[in-house]
């Protein structure tokens, strides 16, 4: 290549927004383009900018009815509403697109439990014959998907398959399948890391991208705060890794898992940065618990408090946002 042109693009690559961040991962959506003289690799910057899209999931959010919820989201600076799975999308859902008419929200995924880690071929059958219904009401709604959790517990019982035995079959039958459904309902399955206590089978962001891309269309994956905090060695460098598979995002008190703001080891700016160089523009959802009550730890704290709570979490994330 003559020698100005490489100049240009050399310029070109200092300039870009994100030169000097280094993570990349082999799935990564932002890949390296050269070195540069310090050494480090140059990214490329996302398409299109990353938006900030606050969420909270159906229980937590204040209010009794639908509209209620609906009207305090929009409100209160949220862009997005995660809801229950089993039944709730099917029950739910029509309700829940007609009362969003007119809304700037958008319905990210349904979470809940599930479980593809029986040794009995009928069980697993039984959990997938279970979510078919459940991807379809999704997509109806035009749900981002599906959050599934492959294995929880020891793999180890009696009862369940090896490690090795449910990856192989979830990629090529249960999940599959799912996925398969899925992404022909216009939704998908959003595969959701949790801690080495919870699953011995999928621990880390960069693992479920590559399940996800395994699986193929309809298939993706999402990172929670919480889980990624004992589980990950970078968060920025763990988004990356999910690359375009990236589809939600859960966020917890790195401390607690309780609201964050109330602690002030809760700093997301590494992984806000992360988001913000895959043009991330999906959900950031907050799924945890309350702090204690101080006057009586057995009530739980008054829908007051916990409104305050939610408001200064709204605003911490922003700053933070900002910063990252
Ligand atoms: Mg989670």
């Amino acid at each position: 290549m003559g020698g100005r042109r490489e100049m240009k693009r050399r310029d070109f690559l200092k300039g870009s927004a994100v030169a000097g961040a280094a993570a990349v991962c082999g799935a990564g959506q932002a890949a390296a383009q050269e070195a540069g003289g310090d050494g480090m690799p140059k990214l490329t910057p996302p398409s299109q900018k990353a938006q900030l899209n606050l969420c909270l999931q159906w229980g937590g959010i204040p209010g009794g009815e639908m509209k209620e919820k609906l009207d305090f989201l929009e409100a209160n600076g949220f862009a997005s509403v995660e809801i229950p799975s089993g039944d709730w999308p099917i029950k739910n859902g029509e309700a829940l697109v007609e009362a969003l008419k007119g809304r700037k929200l958008f319905i990210a995924t349904a979470c809940g439990p599930s479980d593809f880690s029986y040794a009995e071929p009928e069980k697993r059958e039984e959990e997938v014959q279970k979510f078919l219904p459940v991807i379809e009401a999704l997509g109806k709604m035009k749900s981002v998907g599906l959050i599934i959790c492959p294995a929880r517990g020891k793999l180890s019982e009696p009862g369940r398959l090896s490690a090795k035995e449910l990856r192989k079959d979830f990629v090529e039958n249960t999940g599959k399948r799912l996925a398969e459904h899925a992404a022909k309902h216009g939704t998908s399955i959003v595969l959701e890391p949790l801690r080495r206590n919870e699953t011995p089978f999928l621990r880390q962001v960069a693992d479920g991208a590559r399940i996800a891309a395994d699986i193929g269309p309809g298939a993706s994956v999402m990172g929670d705060f919480w889980h990624m905090q004992l589980e990950e060695t970078s968060f920025m460098g763990a988004f990356l890794c999910a690359g375009k598979l990236l589809t939600h995002v859960h966020i917890a008190g790195l401390k607690e898992r309780i609201i964050p703001g109330v602690h002030p080891e809760d700093v997301y700016v590494d992984g806000f940065r992360g988001l913000k160089l895959l043009g991330y523009r999906g959900a950031v959802s907050f799924e945890g618990g309350w702090p204690k009550n101080p006057e009586d730890p057995k009530k739980g704290l008054p829908q007051e408090e916990r409104t305050r709570l939610i408001l200064n979490m709204v605003r911490l994330l922003r700053e933070q946002w900002a910063m990252a």
